[in-house]
């Protein structure tokens, strides 16, 4: 689960980090009246969306008057942001951040994730903060630093100034770094994320009483483990429905894994492993998947004409591939389900069904006796037969 940059800022800062104030609003008159409220001289217009790379899209803008932030405004929301991480179509702004704008001599990058490979959360931080962070990992690895975290003693002291002497900070920033590191180390461990990232962490001109500047973190983002969401009540509540796929809510709802991908062949499976096996060889005869769609070992009519409506609501499915093993439910069933699923949801693209496992026969003979009543259903043999078919009759009707 992602959640929002304000959402983020406000976590941060119940932690005790330093953000610059901020208030969310839905429309320029909100934007306008919030750069009043803030009583700051400059202030940045933010679209809150799950994507990041805002700031290249044209999503992060600086203001310095109230109907500056107005106008900055309704041009953010009127048209969908489209961001390097978004696709080409972008995605709609419903909500802006107006955050109190401040004066940035550098900027850094630290965030914490976790590292699969040594089963450790990992701090990752470079001196090259900022919008190209992306490009700083690429061609200058050597830019970025990491560090294992002990999962049972978090981030530690010496661990902690040795990352902050390393990035460059000097005098009174050292402390603050490490104040701020340790700090999202604690909330990224308390609230079982998968990311927490600062970028930019930030250090501000020299001023009256500080000759270092401040630290402060600009831009927050937090990504949270699923499987944990049951003991993290508060943090569950951040989700963003509207930032989710619908027909993936839909899916959800229903208990079927569904994501959505780009080709253009519905794959409905049972199973994870033959669900990557379908995809791998529709890709092998020639074409893409345009999802992958799990019903889980039940699959019973109702999942099975759920996850119909489902595949079909994507105007991108030219086809339907069925693969289904009958090792919990019979094949005999499953067949019976998908054919009073396909009368119940209407086909008119092509569909093929490929069914194995226990009672195949009568499924066979099922699916066989039901291509009157559903033209575009043909029976397969076996996956390679599915695949072969399900292509062709796509690529025909093209
Ligand atoms: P992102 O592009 O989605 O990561 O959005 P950010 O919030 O990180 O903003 C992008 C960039 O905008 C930052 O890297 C900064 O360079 C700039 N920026 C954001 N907030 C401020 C601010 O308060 N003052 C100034 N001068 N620049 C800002
Ligand atoms: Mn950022």
């Amino acid at each position: 689960m992602k959640a929002h940059e304000y959402q983020a800022r406000d976590l941060l800062a119940k932690a005790g980090v330093a953000v610059p104030p901020a208030i969310v609003v839905d429309t320029p008159e909100q934007a306008a009246e919030a750069f009043k409220k803030l009583n700051a001289p400059l202030a940045v217009v933010k679209a809150q969306v799950h994507a990041g790379g805002r700031g290249k899209g044209g999503g992060v803008k600086l203001v310095r008057s109230a109907e500056e932030a107005k106008s900055v405004a309704q041009t953010i929301l009127s048209k969908p942001l489209i961001t390097p991480q978004t696709g080409p179509a972008g995605v709609p702004v419903k909500k802006l951040l107006v955050a109190a704008g401040v004066d940035i001599k550098k900027e850094y990058y630290v965030a914490l994730a976790v590292d699969r490979a040594v089963n450790a959360p990992v701090l990752i931080a470079s001196s090259e903060g900022g919008v190209e962070i992306e490009e700083v990992a690429k061609n200058h690895p050597e830019k970025i630093i990491r560090v294992t975290i002990d999962p049972a003693l978090g981030l530690q002291a010496y661990q902690a100034r040795k990352i902050a002497y390393k990035l460059g900070f000097v005098g009174d920033q050292i402390k603050q770094a490490i104040d701020i590191m340790t700090k999202l180390a604690a909330v990224f461990v308390k609230t079982d994320s998968s990311l927490a990232e600062i970028n930019p962490l930030i250090v501000t001109p020299p001023s009256a009483g500080k000759p270092d500047g401040e630290v402060l973190a600009l831009d927050a983002k937090f990504n949270f483990d699923d499987n944990a969401l049951f003991r993290q009540k508060d943090i569950a509540a951040m989700a963003d429905p509207s930032e989710t796929n619908e027909l993936e809510l839909a899916a959800q709802k229903h208990n079927l894994n569904y994501i959505k991908l780009d080709g253009e062949i519905g794959c409905l499976v049972n199973g994870a492993g033959l669900a990557m096996a379908t995809m791998d060889l529709i890709k092998l005869h020639g074409s893409e998947p345009a999802n992958f769609l799990d019903v889980g070992g039940g699959a019973t009519e109702e999942a099975v004409t759920e996850a119909f409506r489902i595949i079909l609501a994507d105007p991108s499915v030219k086809g339907v591939l069925v693969n289904i093993f009958g090792g919990i439910m019979k094949c005999d069933i499953v067949a019976q389900a998908i054919v009073n699923a396909a009368k119940l949801v209407g086909f008119k693209v092509p569909l093929v069904v490929r069914l194995e496992g226990t009672n195949v026969q009568p499924a066979r003979e099922i699916l066989k006796n039901a291509a009157k009543d559903i033209p575009m259903l043909q029976a397969a043999t076996d996956l390679t037969d599915a695949a072969k078919k399900i292509v062709a009759a796509v690529k025909g009707k093209r």
